[in-house]
């Protein structure tokens, strides 16, 4: 059993052990969503919540999140947490093996500078992933019609690429490799151009738009970009939110459930075709769910444990996603940025 948490992780570690254990999509959420809640109060206000006993009429906090934020802000373990920790203590990965996991990456291949909707500038995104010890970084910042995360167009991709051919000859050995989180179309094909595609050196292609159309025809887009010669990696493949967030100008993107597609087919082309599927690290995505990440692993496919990083802090959640890495199994030789930088070029140019 660990040791008690501050409340918002305790429930965050309720999520992770709901997750594992298969429940329900909802009930997971409801600890997430709580989780949120509570990061979003300070602590006098929580203080004051749990002396006036008005947790619960947060919108976001029922009676059995409410009751394990208050024994976790007592200095407890939660009731909740402490039968969950009990009833999945066998399948609960040892912390060991992940961080043996999390060493044996070399680099990120997925990460957003302030040209497009990150927070920091590129030396500063390079400059934290080289201090946690990657020996690259793969700048991938929107396409063009990603106009609300202010997506790049080919004219500033191309000037971006200079910068990025300067930064490296003062960073180097370390290495930002050119990228792009490329939109993937309705019809399928990518939202930059061919010469350019052709240029980077990694290309994430994602679904952005028209989540939630129908299986066949999410599948036959998916496919599409999957079988195309510049994809390398396929992101966050259900596009799944699994709790509220804020972006630019105070927009708010609520949880939004995994869109649909015959994750046989898709998993199959990537396999075929050498498109890594990304394991994202985002807590808000945590993308594929265990069970397709199951999926992905029978059907031989390979992986990309990446950020998603929108500020240099978050280029430290890898450890996300390598947990769910071990949990499911994965070999850590079908990761893709365990390789040198030489070896994953020679990967993506194929
Ligand atoms: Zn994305
Ligand atoms: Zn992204």
């Amino acid at each position: 059993m660990s040791d008690p948490l501050p409340p918002a992780a305790a429930l965050r570690r309720i999520a992770f052990l709901l997750e594992r254990a298969r429940e329900p999509t909802h009930r997971v959420a409801a600890f997430r969503t709580a989780a949120a809640v509570v990061d979003g109060l300070g602590p006098e206000e929580l203080d004051r919540r749990i002396r006036t006993r008005t947790l619960t009429d947060l919108r976001g906090i029922g009676p059995k999140t409410g009751a394990a934020i208050v024994q976790a802000h007592a200095g407890e373990v939660p009731e909740y947490l402490a039968r969950l920790e009990e009833a999945h203590a066998e399948l609960v990965p040892l912390a060991d093996d992940v961080a043996g996991y999390r060493a044996a990456l070399r680099g990120d291949l997925h990460a957003h500078s302030d040209w497009s909707d990150g927070g920091s500038p590129i030396r500063e995104m390079a400059e934290a992933a080289l201090a946690l010890g990657h020996d690259y970084l793969a700048l991938t910042d929107h396409s063009p019609r990603l106009t609300v995360a202010n997506g790049l167009s080919p004219e500033r991709l191309e000037r971006q690429l200079d910068v990025v051919a300067e930064l490296n000859e003062e960073l180097a050995p370390f290495r930002v490799l050119t990228g792009i989180e490329c939109d993937i179309l309705v019809d399928g094909s990518l939202d930059q151009t061919e010469e350019l595609l052709a240029r980077l050196d990694v290309v994430v292609a994602s679904v952005h738009s028209d989540l939630r159309a129908d299986s066949a025809a999410m599948t036959a887009r998916m496919l599409a970009a999957v079988e195309n010669p510049h994809t390398d990696v396929l992101g966050h493949c259900t596009g799944r939110l699994l709790v509220p967030r804020e972006q630019r100008e105070g927009r708010r993107q609520r949880p939004r459930p995994e869109s649909t597609f015959d994750a046989e087919a898709v998993f199959g082309a990537c396999a075929a075709h050498g498109t890594a599927v990304e394991i994202n690290s985002r807590p808000e995505r945590l993308d594929p769910p265990l069970r397709l990440l199951a999926l992905a692993l029978e059907l031989g496919c390979e992986f990309a444990i990446d950020t998603d990083a929108h500020a240099p802090g978050q280029l430290d959640w890898q450890g996300n996603g390598c947990e769910r890495a071990v949990e499911v199994g994965v070999p850590v030789d079908r990761v893709v940025n365990t390789r040198t930088a030489a070896d994953l070029l020679a990967w993506t140019r194929m």
